[in-house]
């Protein structure tokens, strides 16, 4: 048999700062939200967000054994600055290390391995961002934290520079309790934004958001946005990094694969222009910064300076 006790103390030896336990429920009130923003059209041109519904909603949908979802989070935060230097994009911190999926994917095998080792009964399904479970509605039923108002998850330990995974399985737990939220009458992140895309608290717009535009989206890069983008070339960290949470709380990893990141920061415009598909893929050969692809990465290096003019 397998307990509580045995998953936190095992999910720590694999580095995991943050563990809970949910109840394997119907997300109605989280589901209801995520229907309400895809009516607005916030998901933009992420199609892939309107799928598999039912499963979202539903994790028995997925597994149909599903008893608890586990939810843990991994602190990648490094006291890495920017240099302020306007001629350089900058990389929004989670891309900095390596691919955080090639390393959490790894840690929740090998996790599953000593859950089976322990009780072999143990059946487990993980996800890391990917797969079509709602990973934040699943950390803040697992007491990982709240949902800030600029919609990313807030530990009162470690703020929100973390990544989240979640394990559906088969057992049953004692069930953590869940945080309240401690915004408060804060509002920083909603002031901060420079393309005001967080339309009401924890409600984003992606059709505004930087994030979206530098990472996910496909196409051009909507002209209105220009001179807007306070050189972020991949992602945006401005809602985040203004956090008190974050400002008092951010501790530094202790995941090497994040740690050796400070090459990956920023980069110099005129060099990413100049990249070759060879020097492009050996660069970011482990780093998430790939998803964009060197046609992405050029776009919005153009972006940047065309907004620099
Ligand atoms: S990531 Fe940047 S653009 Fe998107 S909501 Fe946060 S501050 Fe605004
Ligand atoms: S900046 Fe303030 S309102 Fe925004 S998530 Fe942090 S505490 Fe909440």
């Amino acid at each position: 048999m397998i307990n509580n006790e045995d998953v936190i103390r095992v999910s720590k030896e694999y580095g995991f700062d943050m563990i809970g336990f949910a109840k394997a429920e119907i997300l109605n009130r989280e589901f209801d939200h995520y229907t309400a923003w895809l009516k607005n059209g916030y998901q933009s041109g992420m199609k892939y967000m309107e799928k598999n519904q039912s499963k979202r909603k539903d994790v028995n949908e997925i597994f149909s054994r599903a008893k608890s979802v586990i939810s843990l989070g991994l602190n990648y935060y490094t006291p890495h600055k920017y240099s302020g230097n306007k001629s350089n994009g900058k990389i929004s911190r989670y891309a900095w290390g390596k691919d955080y999926h090639l390393v959490i994917w790894d840690k929740l095998f090998q996790l599953i391995q000593k859950f089976k080792e322990i009780d072999n009964k143990f059946e487990g399904i993980s996800y890391v961002d990917t797969g079509p479970i709602m990973d934040k509605a699943w950390s803040v039923r697992a007491g990982i934290g709240w949902q800030g108002k600029h919609a990313n998850i807030i530990n009162k330990e470690y703020g929100s520079w973390f990544f989240i995974a979640n394990i559906i399985t088969n057992y049953e737990f004692e069930y953590s309790k869940q945080i309240e939220d401690f915004c408060g009458t804060c509002t920083a992140c909603i002031d901060a934004c420079p393309t005001r895309a967080i339309i009401e608290p924890y409600m984003i717009d992606s059709n505004k958001c930087i994030s979206y535009h530098t990472i996910e989206n496909k196409e051009e890069i909507p002209i209105e946005l220009k001179g807007q983008f306070q050189n972020w070339i991949f992602g945006c960290d401005l809602c985040q990094d203004v956090c008190p949470w974050n400002i008092k709380f951010s501790q530094s990893t202790s995941i090497n694969d994040f740690c050796d990141a400070e090459d990956k920061k920023e980069f110099s415009l005129k060099k990413v222009m100049e990249l070759t598909e060879e020097e492009f893929a050996s660069l970011f050969a482990n780093s998430p910064i790939k998803r964009t692809k060197l046609k992405g990465l050029k776009r919005n290096a153009a972006f940047l300076i065309e907004s620099n003019h």
